[in-house]
């Protein structure tokens, strides 16, 4: 039972009256309690509503919060606006070789480092990491190159190393290493929480729960693959769980392919098969020579392999994402709206469909101060992300700001891949979301009236 409290006074009076148990968080910005058992409920309603959840989660649950997380990794952010990558090496080996990956795999458009420095290994002869020195390692890839880092911790006594690492993971192994969790709920630096190898789905909220009841929301749901009897790889990508879990939680979902994988040439199908499902994030592994990685070298890809990887992945977070947005009746319908040149002033740049979409989310004023005249569109203007005031407000009313960005995002993608659209400043081109492509096929880009409706 979680209690948004309005007087916490009477709810802790009430609560020393009753055998409840209760803690107090304040997460996503709200100050609740979470009482139980749910029999006691009414005795403790006095302080405050409260809503009845009877699973072994809650505060992870879509009831206690309906819209999606972001989680924040130094500037990256991990949700429903975009397709975030974490890639490097099982294990870090040395710290010049990572510095060079780091750097490649930033070029390739990697968002995080994942380098491993303290491994979980089943033989304890295997290699087990070069432990702090991995830590430095990756502490100066994120000096020099600003990349955010991710490195998996074993154990409560050494979170004082991980002070220079960005985001901590949680290995499959200790996916229900209850003190594990709650002392990563205190060091309230955002995790990545990998599902145990035998775990459901409840069970595995069930383990964020120990992370947020401690009030640290920063938490990513990591498919990795469980044990399935008579698979063909070395875990099963439990690809039904993605959307499953999107369905039951807000928190942000990454996929493993690479550890599900366990063999290189399955990573990539994997990869699109979770994307396709809904992850936003993905993990993984990249080695310079694969072959003689001291950890997981079957399943490590190399740089060109993930940048060829990558670039699929997200054109097909492109095409995943429009079908979500097609579905929000909101944003069709103003696209749908007419726009005519003299709603926004915008002259030779009206045509261009980030202007078209515009309205007043300051698109049409990035439109226009890009390329006036006619022609293709060198680069697509930028998009105006919302600001976050007025996200957050957007967000209070439970508005679609979330699929609205990533529609936009879409769009501008869209721009720049096939300079789709062109400014011939003599008609406003009027675009329904489900015209996106076929509109491109069907005019060639020449943006007239027969071609986009
Ligand atoms: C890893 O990420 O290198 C790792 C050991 O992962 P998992 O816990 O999923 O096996
Ligand atoms: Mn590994």
């Amino acid at each position: 039972m979680v209690y948004f409290l309005n007087d916490e006074e009477t709810f802790v009076e009430a609560a020393s009256k009753s055998s409840a148990s209760y803690v107090m968080v304040t997460i996503y910005g709200k100050k609740v309690a979470i009482a139980w058992p749910d029999e006691e409920a009414p005795r403790l309603s006095r302080g405050g509503s409260c809503l009845s959840i009877r699973r072994p989660y809650a505060l992870s649950s879509r009831d206690f919060k309906a819209e999606d997380t972001v989680v924040r990794v130094g500037d990256v952010e991990i949700g429903p606006r975009g397709l975030t990558v974490a890639a490097g090496p099982c294990s870090v080996e040395d710290e010049e070789e990572l510095v060079e990956l780091g750097a490649s795999l930033k070029r390739m458009g990697a968002d995080m480092l994942r380098g491993g420095a303290f491994k979980p290994r089943t033989s304890p002869y295997s290699f087990l990491g070069m432990g702090e020195n991995a830590l430095r390692a990756l502490q100066r890839v994120r000096d020099e190159l600003g990349l955010p880092v991710v490195s998996e911790v074993l154990d409560a006594g050494s979170l004082p190393l991980y002070k220079n690492v960005d985001m901590l993971q949680v290995g499959t192994r200790n996916a229900q290493n209850f003190p594990l969790l709650q002392a990563l709920g205190d060091f309230n630096k955002p995790v990545l929480l990998k599902r145990g190898m035998s775990n459901t789905v409840e069970e595995w909220l069930a383990a964020s729960e120990y992370v947020l009841s401690r009030g640290n929301g920063n938490v990513v749901l990591c498919e990795r693959g469980i044990r399935a009897p008579g698979s063909s790889t070395r875990f099963s990508l439990d690809v039904g769980g993605i959307p499953k879990v999107r369905r039951l939680s807000h928190l942000p979902i990454c996929a493993d392919p690479s550890h599900s994988a366990g063999e290189r040439d399955l990573v990539e199908p994997l990869t699109l098969a979770a994307v396709a499902a809904g992850a936003q994030m993905l993990l993984i592994e990249v080695h310079p020579h694969p072959e003689s990685a001291l950890s997981d070298g079957d399943q490590q890809i190399t740089p060109d392999a993930f940048g060829s990887l990558l670039s699929k992945a997200r054109a097909l977070w492109q095409l995943v994402t429009r079908v979500e947005v097609r579905e929000r009746d909101e944003l069709e319908s103003r696209v749908r709206n007419p726009v005519r040149k003299d709603e926004g002033g915008g002259g030779r740049g009206d045509a261009s469909l980030p202007f078209i979409l515009g309205g007043k989310e300051g698109v049409d004023r990035a439109g226009r101060a890009q390329g006036r005249g006619a022609g293709p569109i060198a680069g697509a203007p930028s998009v105006a992300l919302p600001s976050s005031r007025r996200r957050e407000s957007k967000e209070r009313e439970g508005s679609h700001v979330d699929a609205e960005v990533a529609f936009k995002r879409g769009l501008h993608q869209a721009g720049l891949d096939h300079s789709l659209w062109r400014r011939d400043g003599k008609r406003c081109c009027r675009l329904r979301i489900s015209d996106l492509h076929e509109g491109h096929k069907a005019c060639g880009g020449a943006n007239n009236a027969s071609g986009c409706r």
